[in-house]
């Protein structure tokens, strides 16, 4: 049997042919995200689907969203999606378009569901999955099951409080994880501090452009002072925020992914592990993993909860 699986991000939407026993991925279709609304963008998912699968040799149709998707599939906001902002039933109009049955989920969790079954979450009842990249989002799996918690909110660890009064964050509180640990939180302290007088090896590389990881990464190696104060407090705010996570669920294992992830590898899991700011009981009571899955974690989930549906219950 297979299945497909959607990962519609703020950017791209990604689209794979998946086997949901064994999680082999192949075909992949893409596109961008198109900024004109909802519609448009229900309407590019089945022509990649229609792509990827021109013989509808996928049973089924699994999409994960960049928003609180309700238990009975209503996608309710999308902020990373322009116009998306009243809740959409989005199931029925992609069955009909797509010729098959259409599941749908909120992404972060389904990034975590792969890993948990496929990835380094493998042989865990529980697990926390954190993904670190232009914000920092989390996934959670307890008793093998996808948790979203009633209104959506569980498992969102990029917003939890690491420092009172702290940085502002994207989503207008202060101090939260991912305002120190995500790519925009840290360009936009690196630019605050410019602004400031405190010029940086890596403002100086990213000047007006967007700053990627790889940016970071350069400034890293080139030894910029800015750089390594700023990641030293992204390490210790992710270290904290997981600790304090894995104590009050005694979680056992915690893996974490993402394009910051990506680019700074095992090494940067190994920091955190042995950050002085770990939360919680610290880090001896915790396997810290490096995701397996990676960029197509949240296609692949995606597969896995459209076979799920399919199972008799
Ligand atoms: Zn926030």
């Amino acid at each position: 049997m297979k299945t497909i699986g959607v990962d519609v991000g703020g950017t791209k939407i990604l689209c794979r042919l998946v086997d949901p026993e064994t999680g082999k991925a192949r075909g992949r279709t893409k596109a961008r995200t198109p900024k004109s609304g909802p519609a448009d963008v229900l309407a590019s998912i089945a022509e990649l689907v229609a792509k990827l699968d021109p013989d509808h040799e996928a049973v089924a149709i699994g999409v994960g969203f960049p928003g609180y998707v309700r238990p009975d599939g209503v996608v309710v906001h999308c902020t990373n999606i322009s116009g998306w902002d009243q809740p959409i039933d989005v199931g029925p109009v992609l069955r009909k378009s797509t010729g098959r049955p259409v599941v749908v989920g909120n992404d972060v969790s389904l990034g975590a569901l792969a890993e948990h079954r496929l990835g380094a979450g493998q042989g865990e009842q529980d697990l926390l999955a954190v993904f670190v990249g232009t914000g920092v989002g989390g996934g959670l799996i307890l008793d093998g099951q996808i948790r979203d918690g009633d209104r959506g909110l569980a498992g969102e660890i990029g917003h939890l409080t690491v420092h009172t009064n702290g940085r502002l964050c994207g989503c207008g509180g202060r101090g939260h994880l991912e305002a120190y640990a995500g790519k925009a939180g840290i360009e936009r302290e690196a630019r605050r501090l410019a602004a400031n007088g405190e010029t940086s090896f890596l403002m100086d590389m990213v000047q007006n452009g967007s700053m990627k990881s790889r940016h970071v990464h350069q400034a890293l190696e080139a030894g910029d002072p800015v750089t390594l104060r700023l990641m030293t407090e992204a390490v210790d705010a992710l270290a904290q925020a997981i600790g304090n996570v894995a104590t009050i669920l005694d979680i056992r294992r915690v893996v974490l992914g993402g394009g910051m992830t990506d680019k700074f590898g095992q090494d940067f899991v190994d920091q955190i592990a042995a950050s002085s700011s770990f939360g919680g009981f610290g880090s001896a009571k915790l396997q810290l993993r490096l995701a397996e899955r990676m960029d197509d974690a949240g296609a692949v989930g995606a597969a896995l909860l459209a076979a799920d549906s399919l199972a008799p219950s």
